[in-house]
This record gives C-alpha cells, sequence and structure tokens, in this order.
C-alpha cells in the first residue's frame, strides 16, 4: 500500500509547476496519505532534501511562477549508480512513490527509478510542449501569451521605424512555441525545424513588402536552429528593410501561470496521484483531446510529440 507520496520538479521551470505541486499535495493528503517534497529535482533527490509537507505548504501557490521547491538539470542522472543510491534514499525515507513534474529529459530519469524499482508517475512541465504522450504541457499557454505580449511592444518600435523584427523564441527541437506565436500574431513568417528557412522566398516577399511601404515585418525564429544575427545582416543588405534581433530567452519561463495551466496543472495532477495511489505500475499522465489520458511510462518515454495538426499548412495559407 502507499502510504507516502513525494514530488519533485525537474529540468526547465514552467509556470503553473507550483499549481501541479499544489494539487499533489492537496489530493495526496485528501487521500490520507503522507506527502513530502524533494528540492532542487534530481539532484535534492540523490542529497537526500527531502521534506514532509502539509496543507498549508500549499497557500498562495496556485498563481506564483517558476517551482517554490526549485529546479535542477543533473546529467549523472543517466548513470544507473546514480539512479540506484536515489532508489536507496527513497527506500530509507519510506517513500513508496515518486510524482515528477518535467519534460521528456526528466520522464527518462522517472523512467530509470521504474526500473529500479520505484513506484513513480510523471506529469508534462515544460513550456516547449514537446512531450509525445499528451497534447500540451503545463507552462506552454503561459509561455505563449509572454512571447505574444512581447512581440505586440516590439510591433510598435518596428513600426515606428519601419523594420524587421527578428524574435528567437525557446522550444529546444520543438517548433510548437514558435508556429503559435506566429499564427497569434500574424508574423510574416515563422522558421523551425517543422517549417524550415527558404530564404529567396522571405526575401521576395519582404522587397516586396518594402516596396509597397509596409510599416513592419515580424519573422519568429525557434531557438538552435540559425544565427539569427547573420540572416538579420541578410535581411537588411537583401531587401531593403532594417532588421533588428531579440532573443526572449528566459523571459518566456517567468511570470504568474495563466489560468488554461492552471487547469491543465490541476486535472493532470489529481490523476497523477489517484494513478500512484490505486493503480499498478509506473505511469505518465497527459491530455488528448482534452481528456486527462495515462500511459505506461516505457510506452511513453517512446512516444514522439506531433504539433497541432495542421497549423503548418494553416501558416502556410495566410502568408
Ligand atoms: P525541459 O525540456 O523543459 O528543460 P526536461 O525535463 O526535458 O525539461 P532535461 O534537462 O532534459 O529537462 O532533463 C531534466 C533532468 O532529467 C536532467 O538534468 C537529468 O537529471 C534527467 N535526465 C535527462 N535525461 C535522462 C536520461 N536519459 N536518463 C536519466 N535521467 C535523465
Amino acid at each position: 500500500m502507499v502510504r507516502r507520496i513525494a514530488i519533485l520538479t525537474s529540468g526547465g521551470d514552467a509556470p503553473g509547476m507550483n499549481a501541479a505541486l499544489r494539487v499533489c499535495i492537496r489530493a495526496g493528503l485528501h487521500y490520507g496519505k503522507e506527502m513530502y517534497v524533494i528540492y532542487d529535482g534530481y539532484r535534492g533527490l540523490v542529497e537526500g532534501n527531502i521534506h514532509q509537507v502539509n496543507k498549508e505548504f500549499t497557500q498562495d501557490i496556485i498563481n506564483r511562477g517558476g517551482t517554490i521547491i526549485r529546479s535542477a538539470r543533473l546529467p549523472e542522472f543517466k548513470n544507473p549508480e546514480v539512479v540506484q543510491k536515489a532508489a536507496d534514499i527513497l527506500k530509507d525515507f519510506e517513500i513508496d512513490a515518486l510524482i515528477g513534474i518535467g519534460g521528456d529529459g526528466t520522464y527518462k530519469g522517472l523512467e530509470s527509478l521504474s526500473k529500479h524499482g520505484v513506484k513513480v508517475c510523471g506529469i508534462p512541465g515544460t513550456i516547449d510542449n514537446d512531450v509525445g504522450s499528451t497534447d500540451e504541457t503545463i507552462g506552454f499557454a503561459t509561455a505563449l501569451n509572454t512571447i505574444c505580449e512581447c512581440v505586440d511592444k516590439l510591433k510598435d518600435t518596428s513600426g515606428s521605424h519601419q523594420r524587421c523584427s527578428l524574435i528567437e523564441v525557446m522550444g529546444r527541437d520543438c517548433g510548437d512555441l514558435a508556429m503559435h506565436a506566429a499564427l497569434a500574431e500574424g508574423a510574416e513568417d515563422v522558421i523551425c525545424v517543422e517549417h524550415p528557412l527558404k530564404e529567396e522566398k522571405l526575401f521576395s516577399k519582404l522587397r516586396k513588402m518594402k516596396a509597397q511601404n509596409k510599416s513592419h515585418a515580424i519573422i519568429i525564429v525557434s531557438e538552435n536552429l540559425l544565427n539569427i544575427n547573420e540572416l538579420a545582416e541578410k535581411i537588411s543588405k537583401e531587401t531593403g528593410f532594417e532588421a533588428r534581433t531579440e532573443v526572449l530567452g528566459r523571459l518566456q519561463r517567468g511570470g504568474e501561470p495563466c489560468a488554461h495551466d492552471r487547469i491543465l496543472s490541476s486535472r493532470l495532477s489529481a490523476e497523477a496521484v489517484r494513478l500512484v495511489i490505486e493503480e499498478e505500475g509506473s505511469h505518465v499522465v497527459g491530455m488528448k483531446n482534452n481528456t486527462v489520458v495515462s500511459y505506461d511510462i516505457t510506452e511513453a518515454v517512446k512516444m514522439k510529440h506531433e504539433h497541432t495538426h495542421g497549423l503548418r499548412a494553416l501558416i502556410d495559407m495566410l502568408q
């Protein structure tokens, strides 16, 4: 029987992690379980930074950005000896189940722990929306809203100077943030893995816009793909538009979670707690077609994220 449940947050922080933590703790207490938090992700787990919490711990955190139990990256967690040490520590603390909130890297860590006899459940928390076993991850909607706020502001200054703004957004290898932002902002172009740069097409469009005396152009670029400063230089030389770059960076991670992320966190977390208490084996939770679903963790880590159906075609149609 599961008596003690611990929760950690891992990988990049995402708005809504605290809302998820809140519901995990409250749902666990509701089922009569003893609830623990682990500070600093897998690093804190290996160091035994584990503390029992009560309902008061969850007060006023539903709207707080970041993660109050902090996150960390521990590359050594790929090493089976480190995973074994973590499993032993959980045993020492008599923790019967571990819930991890994070992205696909966090899920791999959880899966390793499950192979060392720990009962685990993963909750998808990452702004990148790159987890295969869910349509949406906690933090994505808030990060998208933040990007849109920034782009709206950039449009004002861009338009005042007749500039082309290249705006780099996060997403790791997933273009969801870039494509959704491009759609929401009516951007002139988006460059991401799913929608690669077509240089000549872009230049000719910008030349045409310049000839029509358009006030500004917005191009959303996903991180890790190309050097946006070099592209901006080329645009300035080839099209007549003065191009400027903005890297939004970690700004995208911050801020209060939007209502959508708070609700998503709550629905997924309640199911995660139920699963570790009532079901055998280790799982992850996710949202498919607006329904909460769960998968065996080993099956889940093999699933590839598919970007929103039809989004690329829609972006092309509107350009
Ligand atoms: P985000 O993509 O939002 O940053 P994430 O969970 O994918 O979230 P990662 O840095 O990839 O972030 O992973 C978080 C942690 O998970 C790593 O620091 C490491 O401790 C653990 N981890 C990652 N990959 C593995 C793996 N293959 N095996 C075991 N543990 C892993």
